[in-house]
This record gives C-alpha cells, structure tokens and sequence, in this order.
C-alpha cells in the first residue's frame, strides 16, 4: 500500500511544481464532509473540493445518477447527437436563476471555459471587444480567464502576453477604505483615461469575491454597475462559479441583490465533483453568437448533466439554501464569540454559508503567517481548511451543506483550537 511520504516523492518527480497542494495527504476515500487518506487517517472537509461539494462528497442520488447513466451511455458529443437531459438541465437553470425574462443556457466542462464563452457571447451580442473586471477576482487559469484574473502571484506569474482590451477596476473592501465610490470613480477614470465606454462589451463581477477574499459586493456597486451599464449598452455578467447553488444562503448570489445580470456563469457545485460548467443569460444575447460559434467536446457530457440534475434535486429536497444560513449562523456566532479572545480576527464577513474570517496583525497588515498557522494547526487536528485573499490571509469556509451537525461541531471546535492555541 502507498503511504503519503512515498507518494509525494513520485508527485515531485513525475509532475511539475506548478500544480501548488494545501495538504501534505493523499485522499483514499471521502463520504459527505469526510476524507480518509492512504494511511487511514480521517479528516473533516471544510474545503469541499474548492466549492465543488455543495452536495457533500458522493451524494447517494448523485451516484445513483451516474450509476443509472453510466448505463445508457456515457458520452456522444452533444453537438453530434443531443440527449435531452441537457436540454432539461438548460431549462431547470433558466428557471432556478434570477430573473423572469426568457433565458437560455449552455454548458460546457470547466469554469474558465463558461468565462470564456460568456466573454465571446457579449462581444458577439455587442460587436465591441473590451470587458472590465475587477482587482482580486478569480476567473480561471486559461489566457483569457487569466487576464480577467485579478492577481498576479502566483497566477500570472511568467504567462505573458494577455489578450488585450481587458481592464480592471478595485473591488471595494469595507476593511480596507475601499467603497463603492471609489470601484465607480475608478471606472469613470477607466473611460476617461483608457477605453471609451462605448468599445466595452461587458463587465464581470463575482457577486462575492471567492479567491480574492470573500468579500461580498455592496448592493450599491451592483446598482451603480447596472446603470453604467444600461446607459453605455454593456452587459453585466455575474461570475457565481463559486457562489452558487446555495452557498451564500440564497440559490444564486444575485438573488440577495435587486440587480439583474444579463449573462451568469456557474460550474463548481453544479456538478459534484464531475467537471460542469455553463453560461445562462437573456435568450436575445445568448444566441448571438452563430452555429457551432460555441460548444466543445466534453461540454455537457451526460454523466455531468446526470450528476446535475441530482444535485439541484437534493438542493431542493434537502432545503440545503435553509441550512447553508443556519450553519453560516453558527459559524459566524462562534467566530464573533472569538473575537475577544483572538484580537487578530479582524473581520468576519459573508452571506449564508459563504463566510471567511479576516486575519490581521496587531500592528495592523494582513496577518497572512497567523492564516498559515491556523490552517496548518487545524490539518493536524484533522480538519482541512482553505485561505483565501490576495494576501493569504483569510480563512474561507466551503464545508458541504450536507454536513451532519455532529461533523459539524468537530470541525468548530477543532477551529477553535487551531485560532486560539
Ligand atoms: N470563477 C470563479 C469565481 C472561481 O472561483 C473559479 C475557480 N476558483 C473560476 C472562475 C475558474 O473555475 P475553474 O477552475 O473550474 O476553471
């Protein structure tokens, strides 16, 4: 049997160092909130899977779905020969995102590629090329997503040049002096300065932002950025790849806002594990782009839509939106119950489940060695945890909303302990 120590020694010599690992562990199995690693040791996940794992590991209906579809057929290129629970799981979207006017959605594998797609789809609705997003935002690893990426280490780092006519704006962050203003001042600036308002197609805005922070935007950026946009004819478009699917205590986290985006992309927890993502907006701009414009081989593989559609079906049969704001609420209760106790804890932020707590130093700084110790103190109790923010310095929390309470209360209290240790 392979232990951890040899395993690491042939991923040091068999794959690159580009691919950075949180944990010191192989994973052998995983069920629910849950993992096991090569050598029998268990650990709580508070990371699902980088917001993968809304549903919790291996859901008995997701498997159960794929067992049943790995039965009929496992893939046929849906551009070949279409399978209806794609266009079923298009119309459930269409239903379940914000917004009564008519929708379309497609899928494809991966986030960065529903980023993509929602890009080439307004540049095609609006025939302009500029697109706007913010410092700090996370969008993907591929070139395009990458230069809408906000944050250059370790990202960015050496993959130069980057498509152009891509621009950013700050995000505001209460913490950090940063509001609303300043993020429309800035783009106000931007269209002075360097690209005329009307060459921009869209602006993209994660309504929380996940990799930079987990700061969630004020509902005065989102309507600020919807006027701009209607009065310059550009499209909003809401990147809910780690907001989604219950996470933030609401269905999607738009639905908290009295904004409508004209084109949303989703991926993560939509699959379970198995690689999904799509793009949804308003039907008229969804089908700008022409025949065989969008698509791909894997995109919308039946054993995704399969693991989809049971996953919006244990959302809604389990009430898992209800339960992402009770336990939010009772980490956030027993994170503020802390804050005496741990004076570093500067913030702790977020809507429903999506929460994260801010570390700083006594001298005032982002407190990214504390998060360090924190997590790793946490691992060797036996609870995985995630940092987060372009200083590292913010523990975000992305349990499964499936968790049972018993798992639940370990996990807190070996927090807990790892923060006040
Ligand atoms: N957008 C957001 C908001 C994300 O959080 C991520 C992944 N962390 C992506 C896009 C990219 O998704 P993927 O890694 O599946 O390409």
């Amino acid at each position: 049997m392979s232990d951890n120590a040899s395993l690491k020694a042939r991923r040091e010599a068999a794959t690159p160092r580009g691919v950075g690992i949180t944990a010191p562990f192989f994973v052998k199995r995983a069920e629910n909130s849950e993992l096991w690693d090569v050598e029998g040791r268990r650990y709580v996940d508070f990371a699902g899977g980088i917001a993968v794992l809304n549903t919790g590991h291996r859901h008995p209906r997701v498997i159960a779905a794929l067992r049943a579809q790995l039965d009929d057929f496992t893939h046929s290129a849906y551009q070949v020969t279409a399978y209806e629970s794609y266009v079923a799981l298009a119309e459930r979207l269409v239903r379940l995102t914000p917004g009564k006017h008519a929708k379309k959605a497609t899928f494809f594998t991966t986030g960065a590629e529903a980023v993509e797609n929602a890009v080439k789809i307004a540049r095609a609705a609006t025939g302009r090329p500029g697109v706007v997003a913010f410092s700090g935002s996370f969008h993907g690893r591929t070139l395009l997503s990458l230069a809408l990426t906000g944050k250059v280490v370790p990202y960015k780092v050496g993959f130069g040049p980057f498509p152009g006519d891509i621009w950013h704006i700050p995000f505001p962050m209460a913490l950090h002096g940063v509001t609303p203003e300043d993020s429309i001042e800035a783009l106000h600036r931007l269209f002075k300065a360097d690209i005329d308002p009307r060459r921009v197609a869209a602006i993209l805005v994660e309504p929380v932002q996940g990799e930079g922070g987990f700061y969630p935007a004020p509902p005065a950026l989102l309507r600020a950025l919807r006027r701009e946009c209607d009065e310059h004819g550009i499209l909003l478009i809401a990147d809910e790849i780690q907001t989604g699917f219950a996470r933030t205590g609401r269905w999607f986290a738009m639905d908290h806002h009295d904004v409508l985006p004209d084109l949303m992309t989703v991926a993560k927890s939509l699959g379970a594990g198995v690689p999904i993502s799509g793009v949804v907006g308003r039907a008229e701009i969804m089908d700008a782009p022409g025949p065989g414009g969008l698509g791909g081989t894997y995109s919308g593989n039946p054993l995704a839509t399969a693991a989809a559609h049971a996953v919006l079906d244990v959302i809604e049969d389990e009430k898992l939106v209800d339960r992402a704001n009770v336990l939010g609420g009772r980490l956030s209760a027993r994170l503020e119950g802390l804050r005496a106790r741990v004076p570093r804890i500067a913030e702790v932020r977020g809507p429903g489940a999506m929460l994260a707590v801010e570390l700083m130093k006594p001298s005032g700084g982002p407190d990214s060695d504390f998060a360090k110790q924190v997590q790793s103190r946490a691992l060797e109790q036996g609870l995985l945890l995630l940092t987060c923010g372009v200083h590292g310095n913010v523990i975000r929390f992305l349990f499964p909303l499936t968790i049972q309470d018993a798992v639940f209360g370990e996990g807190l209290d070996i927090l807990e302990r790892a923060l006040t240790v």
